[in-house]
């Protein structure tokens, strides 16, 4: 092996980056080596997630990509946006060109959820909405915001960002980056109730307590917990004991629990162990059908039998993100993930494939925060390293040679400099109405500005 190492990285999430950092960080005078990583990304702009997922209320995550600002801006990186795996680039031409392939993916779909009416129209999954609210490029640019009554399916972080985004007025959330149809959208939704509903107890709830707290500040919604499901057995006890955050969590419920409803036009309602098992209509959603659940002593749940007809007319399924199968490498489709080992890429004998990596949400599927993924993508650069020694070197290294690859093809990829030209363009955008940054939501658009 030479002593430069050129890695290429599928996917400019946190994951992503924070290989390269890594990867960045490892070499020591004491290494005798450089390195120099290519970001491959299907999206003009960078981020992943923290751009398509986080909500736009959440401005102090959003901070987060100043930090990865400062590894795309390093002079051993290389940003290529507008660049899609499996469909631009095929793993057999990426290994022309580089010595170790990392994949940090992520996951942008919804998990299924079986039960009847689950396909009426008004039933969506939670990461189409969300993708919908932060402008992803790849959605149709209006929702159905029809609905009075509303069900959220889940008791995770994603379903109070989803139920928060909908409870909320539009104009609270006009100082933030929303893009102008998402603002139009929401401000004319008619809704007065969104129902938050999970099969399990409060202890098994998986909110951070920050996340749950911030539900109510908003001077329009009144959360409501819902008393009935405020229930604990020895194994939530031992939960509570355990983990501070579930005390916390616990201890937030169990307050509001009790307390007086005041007068604020919407309603935020938490309800716990209560499963939903049909959603209700003909064409369209006109209601949700839960079953009571009751703890069973040892952390799980069982059905009482009692059954709930809720009058919504839209529901929403949180219940976990699903990572996609890539090109030319195996999936679990159980797991939804890539198989590995310590983050090498196993393939169907189980054997680690010489130079493929992964990292982030494909490796260990879609839970944990964007901070989780540093310490995922450290595991993942080490294994790389540890084998650096023994892999095979790419035969067309030089980096110009991936550029006329990409050129010959036609593909219109975007640069950091051309991603920093349209971040300048969203915030300026947005400073022109005193708000954080205006998204552009159009991909040719993002393209052109990043380009022009
Ligand atoms: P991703 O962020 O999904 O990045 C993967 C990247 O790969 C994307 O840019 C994608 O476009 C790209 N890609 C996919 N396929 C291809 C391909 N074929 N070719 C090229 N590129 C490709 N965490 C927090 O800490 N705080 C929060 O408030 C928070 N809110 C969240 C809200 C939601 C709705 C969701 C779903 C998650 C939230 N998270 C939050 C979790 C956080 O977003 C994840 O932990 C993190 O983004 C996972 O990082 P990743 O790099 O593995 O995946």
């Amino acid at each position: 092996m030479s002593r430069s190492l050129r890695v290429a990285v599928v996917g400019a999430g946190p994951a992503g980056l924070y290989a390269a950092d890594s990867l960045i960080k490892s070499v020591t005078p004491d290494t005798g080596r450089d390195v120099s990583i290519d970001i491959f990304e299907k999206m003009p702009a960078p981020y992943g997630l923290i751009r398509y997922g986080v909500a736009p209320d959440h401005p102090r995550i959003k901070g987060i990509v100043n930090a990865l600002q400062r590894i795309l801006d390093r002079p051993e990186v290389r940003f290529f946006g507008n660049v899609e795996y499996g469909v631009d680039v095929k793993l057999d031409e990426l290994k022309q060109f580089y010595d170790a392939v990392v994949f940090s993916t992520g996951a942008e779909k919804d998990r299924p959820l079986d039960i009847p009416g689950i396909d009426l129209d008004g039933s969506h999954g939670a990461a189409d909405f969300v993708s919908w609210y932060d402008g992803h490029p790849d959605v149709p640019r209006t929702w159905p915001l029809n609905a009075r009554e509303v069900a959220v399916l889940g008791v995770g972080n994603v379903a109070l960002d989803v139920a928060r985004i909908l409870a909320k007025t539009a104009d609270e959330l006009l100082t933030t980056e929303i893009p102008d149809n998402v603002h139009a959208g929401l401000a004319a939704s008619p809704v007065t109730d969104v129902h938050v509903f999970g099969r399990r107890g409060p202890a098994q709830a998986k909110f951070t307590p920050l996340e749950l707290r911030e539900l109510d500040h908003s001077p329009n919604v009144e959360v409501v917990v819902h008393p009935e499901g405020i229930d604990f057995d020895a194994a939530s006890m031992a939960a509570i004991r355990s983990n501070k955050q579930v005390e916390m969590v616990v201890k937030t419920l169990q307050e509001w629990a009790i307390r007086d409803v005041g007068s604020r036009p919407r309603r935020l309602h938490l309800h716990f162990l209560q499963a939903p098992v049909e959603v209700l209509g003909s064409g369209s959603v006109s209601g949700l059908r839960t079953e009571r659940m009751e703890l069973d002593g040892e952390g799980g749940v069982r059905g009482t039998g009692e059954f709930t007809d809720w009058s919504v007319q839209a529901v929403y399924r949180a219940v976990g993100y699903l990572s996609s199968p890539l090109a030319d490498l195996p999936f679990d489709h159980s797991s939804g993930t890539v198989p590995h080992r310590a983050g090498r890429v196993l393939d169907l004998d189980e054997r680690p494939m010489t130079g493929v990596y992964v990292t982030g949400w494909v490796k260990r599927g879609p839970v944990g925060l964007i901070g989780h993924t540093k310490g995922c993508s450290l595991e993942t650069v080490a294994s790389l390293l540890a084998d650096a020694p023994d892999l095979p070197e790419a035969p067309a290294r030089s980096p110009e040679a991936v550029v006329r690859f990409l050129e010959e093809r036609a593909v219109p990829f975007t640069t950091n400099e051309g991603w920093l030209k349209l971040d300048a363009h969203e915030l300026a955008l947005g400073a022109a109405r005193g708000r954080a940054r205006v998204k552009v939501v159009d991909r040719g658009e993002m393209t052109d500005v990043s380009r022009g």
